[in-house]
């Protein structure tokens, strides 16, 4: 029988009560569109420097992706570090490595700094190998990373892998012990409280409709038109993600909605958890079509996978189950019997480059495209936007790259690509 849509994460805390019937404010000095990772340290950030700020949320509290991953906090970005130098050169690519590094820090000090109980853990992470030829590369990416950022990667041949991973289907792995994991809905939770604390607003069940740049008594800013109302702000930060929209056509043309799918099982003996998961590592594979998991505080196992590549509904969420509980039994046979009762769905942001991006476009500022990494990188950029609104510097080691929108611009934030990027992906996963 197909599972009920549930996010698992979800069950296991509250998440915090925002405005939902208060009016809107006049004016603020910054209005932040997205109430998940990004707009809410950009959020804590401002407050803590004594801006005032509204975030205006279309739904809840996390409701967007922020309260649906997989909570892996990892280190790196999505490209690999050669196709990075090739791309931006050795001083930029080794800014923006030590910023993926900084990142996890951040997200560490900000649960250390507002006590949230996320189940924070350096973990570290295991990426494994689905071909010979993937595991002949973590080899010489160790070396790249090790020579060009000092830092150190473990590459685990195939013999030794059942210490990190109780599956045989792999050719070898590679170990980052920096990364991190944790709970994304207790930490997107706290991180809301922390920013109320701190004397932010949130206004939850606020769409923007429209955004309109206005000047008024020779200084100029912003009016928000929203479901409940409007609000006028010196700047704008938009911090919608995956779930970018036409209040902002500039970004969404530049940002392609790329649905996940996640799966939990019942709480499993821990003999067997300690099996599949010796080190308790956040755990994905080499394919194009990713398989990511781990297992949760409380024992089981969450997997995760791209089982269809449209933004979520529930017909695709159903079919996700079913697709994410073959592919982890494939990984995993020993988990034939385990009841699966979780399964739900959300949108991450590829950008063109797949890369993250973070800046001011036509006056306002925003943070995306994090393609998978946003956990530590979207609370990261979040804080780095904040601090070049209040001081005019742009410090995040992604600025100026360039922002590219579809070529020819064949892409108007409709993604009708998708199943033949999804097609070709599986493409490059079979001859790859
Ligand atoms: C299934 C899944 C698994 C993932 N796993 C991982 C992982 O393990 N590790 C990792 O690092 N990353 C992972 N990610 C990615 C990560 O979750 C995101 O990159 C991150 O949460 C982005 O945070 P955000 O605050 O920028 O956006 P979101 O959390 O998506 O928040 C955007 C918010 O903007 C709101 N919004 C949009 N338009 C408007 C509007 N017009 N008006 C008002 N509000 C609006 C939305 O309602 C939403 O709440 C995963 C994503 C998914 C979907």
């Amino acid at each position: 029988m197909a599972i009920a849509e549930s996010n698992y994460w979800l069950t296991t805390t509250e998440m915090p009560k925002a405005n939902v019937a208060a009016p809107l404010p006049e004016t603020v000095d910054v209005a932040v569109i997205g109430a998940g990772f990004t707009g809410l340290s950009a959020a804590l950030t401002l407050v803590k420097r004594g801006v005032k700020v509204a975030v205006l949320e279309g739904e809840s509290i996390g409701w967007g992706a922020s309260s649906r991953n997989g909570g892996m906090v990892l280190t790196g970005l999505k490209l690999g570090v050669n196709q990075l130098i090739a791309e931006y050169g050795r001083e930029k690519t080794q800014r923006m490595y030590a910023a993926s590094l900084a990142s996890i820090d951040c997200v560490e000090q900000i649960v250390r700094e507002e006590g949230i109980e996320c189940d924070f853990a350096r973990c570290g992470h295991l990426e494994v190998a689905c071909k010979q030829k993937h595991f002949d590369d973590y080899e010489r990416q160790a070396e790249v990373v090790q020579r060009e950022f000092g830092h150190s990667l473990r590459v685990v041949p195939k013999r030794e892998l059942r210490e990190e991973i109780g599956s045989d289907i792999y050719f070898g792995g590679m170990v980052d012990v920096v990364s991190a994991g944790l709970n994304p809905a207790r930490y997107v939770a706290g991180l809301g409280r922390a920013a109320q604390r701190a004397g932010a607003c949130i206004y939850e069940a606020a769409r923007v409709e429209k955004i309109m740049r206005e000047s008024k008594q020779g200084s100029s800013g912003w009016a928000l038109m929203t479901s409940r109302g409007s609000v006028r702000a010196k700047d704008l930060m938009v911090a919608t993600s995956g779930y970018t929209g036409a209040a902002t056509p500039a970004l969404r043309r530049r940002i392609i909605p790329i649905g996940s799918y996640i799966i939990v099982t019942e709480v499993l003996p821990a003999a067997l958890a300690r099996e599949l998961s010796p080190r308790n590592r956040m755990i994905y594979d080499s394919k194009n079509y990713i398989y990511y998991y781990r297992l949760t505080p409380d024992g089981r196992m969450l997997f995760g996978g791209r089982a269809a590549f449209f933004p979520e509904t529930r017909d695709s969420i159903r079919r996700s189950a079913e697709i994410l509980r073959r592919g982890m039994l494939d990984v995993y046979p020993q988990l034939s019997n385990a009841k699966v009762e979780h399964v739900w769905g959300g949108t991450l942001d590829f950008a063109f480059d797949i890369m993250p991006h973070a800046g001011r476009m036509d006056n306002l500022y925003y943070a995306l495209g994090y393609a998978g990494h946003g956990v530590a990188m979207a609370t990261y950029l979040g804080q780095k936007i904040a601090e070049f609104i209040c001081t005019g510097k742009d410090e995040n080691p992604f600025a100026g790259i360039p922002f590219p929108g579809a070529p020819l611009g064949l892409y108007d934030g409709r993604p009708w690509f998708l199943p033949l990027a999804g097609m070709y992906y599986k493409f490059l996963d079979w001859v790859g």
